[in-house]
């Protein structure tokens, strides 16, 4: 009896090892609009907070996360493109336009000459041809089929791959917000700050999972969604804490996008449609899951 209730326990424990295994599902972390998103506190340089940002990503043992540039930020501003020098010595940085134009409000032709743009400081920054990625500003990928396709099309021709997105609690939101109340040293408010925070990104982590099986019928590979800003650095740490509790492993972004879910191109016009899922799910029309909404009215109001 005793072996069999030691065998059975050992047997146990090995499936629990394994479930736990098969349960980590790959993530890969990237950062948008660098060399900065949103205001900063006084005081505070660009250059600092890329630092502090990059010495967690260190320190936590991340795989390369990429950081998507807007090199018309760096025109006249030293402090912007020591940031982004700091950030291409450690991590890789991609495209994300030269001036973050929204495709929904330009032709295709005029999005590609931003591309393009775009290039020059790319080339300077990263020395081999890695940054051939491309995330669109605002997930906007063409209000019409027409131009996404375009679009789409030119990409191919030149090499990129599309940066998709499909975890995102928009939490740029909290940058400026985040400037502000550490401008005014209010503790109090900092503090719902950061639990408002990672409220909405576990809210917005399951989320994602469930349009993911409600869309493929299982977990993928996800890509995060994160802008480098006043409050990254302050929140890294736990929103990290985060990740790993809910069971995510972090990987690269290529190893993220080997997933086949990312093969896949809704191929229609759509307009702020949001992650790669939100748009198959508006495309397949299927419902959003429950969920609690994030606190915009709040943020835009702290610390005024
Ligand atoms: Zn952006």
């Amino acid at each position: 009896m005793k072996t069999f209730v030691t065998v059975t326990c050992r047997v146990g424990f090995l499936l629990v090892a394994l479930g736990g295994m098969s349960a980590a599902q790959k993530l890969a972390i990237t950062m948008d609009d660098l060399p900065l998103n949103g205001l900063l506190p006084p005081g505070v340089t660009r250059e600092e907070t890329a630092k502090n940002v990059l010495e967690i990503l260190k320190k936590r043992h991340t795989p390369p996360v990429y950081g998507f540039i807007n090199a018309k930020k760096l025109e006249g501003n030293a402090d912007g493109a020591e940031a982004l020098k700091l950030w291409a010595a450690a991590e890789p940085v991609g495209n994300h336009t030269y001036g973050h134009m929204d495709l929904e409000q330009n032709t295709a032709e005029a999005f590609e000459r931003e591309i393009e743009e775009n290039e020059p400081a790319l080339e300077l920054l990263q020395t081999t041809d890695n940054w051939h990625w491309l995330r669109y500003p605002f997930l906007h990928e063409g209000d019409t089929a027409e131009k996404r396709r375009a679009v789409r099309a030119y990409l191919k021709v030149h090499g990129y791959r599309i940066a998709q997105v499909t975890l995102d609690w928009e939490d740029y939101l909290w940058n400026t917000a985040y400037a502000r109340c550490a401008a005014k040293n209010d503790a109090q408010a900092i503090a719902w700050l950061r639990s408002s925070y990672l409220s909405t990104a576990s809210e917005f982590l399951d989320l994602g999972r469930e349009q993911a099986k409600l869309i493929y019928g299982h977990d993928i590979n996800y890509v995060l969604l994160l802008h480098l800003g006043a409050f990254s650095s302050a929140i890294l740490p736990e929103a990290l804490d985060l990740l790993k509790k809910k069971g995510f492993k972090l990987v690269t972004l290529e190893e993220a996008e080997s997933d086949a879910a990312y093969d896949g191109d809704p191929d229609v016009g759509l307009h702020d449609a949001g992650t790669l899922l939100d748009q198959w799910m508006q495309v397949k029309q299927i419902k959003d899951p429950e969920h609690a909404e994030k606190p915009y009215k709040e943020l835009d109001s702290i610390c005024q």
